[in-house]
């Protein structure tokens, strides 16, 4: 079987525990992880802080900083193929996904190296004779990052790659499931030359988890996850007043307007909801279609669902691999059944297949006639699709902010006009209008309501990680006149 160790304060490390690792494609353990306990999380979070505050880090300049995450970059697209295939085995996750977009986590690295000594403060028009005021943008100390299991290359590209940019220094903390590809990329972070302690990656669980987000040297807690676990973080971070920035779930609208190019709208629905076998934050797994198109929408629909291939995740003709875990599974297959329950119908899929893995497949519920059905409201997390037909735009509208969620949404239709209207009216984080599920780190991405708060990618991002402070500086030879006024 094969061994990770986790990266503190420079150096690899087993853990005192190590736990298994399971290969979604069989249920069978393929290789032996650390798990951190407090103890690991204390040594980390004291390296990042020491790392922090002195040796080489904090007297780097930014442009230097940026040149670490450059070389960051390269070796990232250099190891892309070998950290996609690591990836592939500990989380399912087809391998034609993982090697692009472990590619295109390289852009994030390099997007961020480039911003790095584009940080600027400002220089205030102060209302006081002299004196000169100015802001200094800082970096706002250590940040724990704890990812989730899918895509975690990505999502903590998404907070290192700013992070480092401002300056900060940080712990990541690995999923339990599936932290393979982030624990090798730990040897990427050593190789480009960071000094040791300001990016360290551990792995473990909800007891790693609450040590690291109640640190009182912890300044910002980066969270991507679910909301339940969003709730703990934020009660923890009562303890230590830590910054958060949360991005959590979604149940996006994709809707379909019947003026749209139904072809290309069925094949952007396909990808916004079985890529990544539906394990994605904004998964277009609410279909709103004008039902003057319904049956046409949903004929190719149903054929394309039932065409995907479905298979061994190291596959390059896979198109739909097995769920990360049992667990996650088990949790889809209750929540059909509590929909079929409520009146769902399944057009497709809902059974999962006998045998070993964790596989089920591309599943389509129509919950025209079944509107309190809790599949329209609850994230599967899955490939399942809920769907909904609408008669006019105010209702296809209604039925889009109908969730306690906020992320993501998509627009399908050729009217100009009401593409325009959509996008004012639609509350989400995001909105794709003729195209889904396109990222780049040039753009904000982030959600409200029961989907967090704050965005990660583009300048905001890095901003989140710094902080302001005020200088003044009295440029009179005078001394101060009346030490009672108040200046
Ligand atoms: P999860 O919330 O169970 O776990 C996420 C991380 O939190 C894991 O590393 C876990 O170990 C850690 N954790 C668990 N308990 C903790 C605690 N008490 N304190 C601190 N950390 C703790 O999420 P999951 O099941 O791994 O991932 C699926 C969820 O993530 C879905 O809801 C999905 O929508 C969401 N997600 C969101 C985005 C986004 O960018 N918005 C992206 C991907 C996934």
């Amino acid at each position: 079987m094969d061994r990770f160790a986790q990266y503190i304060d420079g150096a690899f490390e087993e853990g005192p525990a190590m736990f298994e690792s399971l290969d979604p494609a069989t249920g069978a353990p393929w290789a032996q992880m650390p798990l951190a306990g407090a103890a690991e999380v204390e040594r980390a979070v004291a390296a990042a802080h020491r790392a922090f505050l002195s040796g080489p880090w904090p007297a780097m300049t930014a442009s230097a900083r940026g040149k670490l995450l450059h070389r960051l970059a390269d070796l990232v697209q250099a190891a892309a193929p070998r950290l996609a295939a690591l990836e592939t085995r500990d989380t399912g996750k087809i391998i034609r996904e993982t090697s692009a977009q472990i590619a295109y986590v390289a852009e994030y690295y390099r997007y961020y190296a480039g911003l790095a000594d584009k940080i600027e403060g400002a220089h205030l028009p102060i209302d006081k004779p002299d004196m000169e005021v100015w802001l200094r943008r800082e970096p706002v100390g250590v940040v724990a990052a704890i990812v989730p299991w899918n895509s975690q290359l990505f999502l903590s590209a998404v907070k290192i790659g700013p992070a480092l940019a401002a300056g900060c220094t940080l712990v990541v903390k690995a999923s339990e499931d599936g932290p393979a590809p982030l624990l090798e990329f730990a040897r990427l972070v050593q190789e480009a030359g960071f000094p040791p302690g300001v990016v360290n990656i551990l792995t473990g669980g909800p007891e790693a988890g609450r040590a690291l987000t109640t640190h009182p040297k912890v300044a910002h807690i980066a969270f991507t996850g679910g909301p339940e676990t969003a709730r703990h973080i934020v009660r923890a971070s009562a303890e230590n007043l830590a910054k958060t920035s949360l991005e959590l779930g979604g149940k996006s609208p994709f809707i379909v307007f019947d003026d749209a190019d139904l072809d290309s709208a069925a094949n952007a629905q396909v990808s916004g909801i079985f890529a990544a076998t539906g394990q994605s934050c904004v998964a277009g797994s609410r279909l709103l279609v004008q039902r003057s198109v319904k049956e046409a929408f949903l004929a190719r629909l149903k054929a394309k669902a039932e065409a995907v291939a479905i298979g061994a995740p190291d596959q390059m003709a896979t198109e739909v691999g097995p769920l990360c875990t049992a667990r996650q599974r088990d949790r889809i297959v209750a929540l059909i059944a509590r929909s079929v329950a409520a009146g769902a119908v399944i057009v497709t899929g809902g059974v999962a297949p006998e045998g070993p893995g964790f596989y089920f497949p591309p599943t389509i519920l129509d919950c025209t006639n079944a509107p309190d059905a809790p599949c329209l409201r609850e994230e599967f997390f899955g490939p399942i699709l809920s769907v909904v037909a609408f008669d006019t735009e105010d209702q296809a509208l209604v039925l889009a902010n109908d969730t306690e969620y906020g992320l993501a949404s998509g627009v399908f239709t050729r009217s100009l006009t009401r593409a325009h209207r959509m996008i004012r009216g639609i509350r989400a984080g995001i909105v794709w209008v003729n195209t889904y599920r396109a990222v780049s780190p040039i753009a904000p991405f982030g959600g409200h309501g029961l989907s967090g708060h704050g965005r990660e990618g583009g300048m905001a991002a890095a901003l989140d990680y710094t902080t302001v402070k005020t200088v003044w500086l009295r440029t009179s030879d005078d001394p101060i006149p009346d030490p009672f006024v108040m200046r």
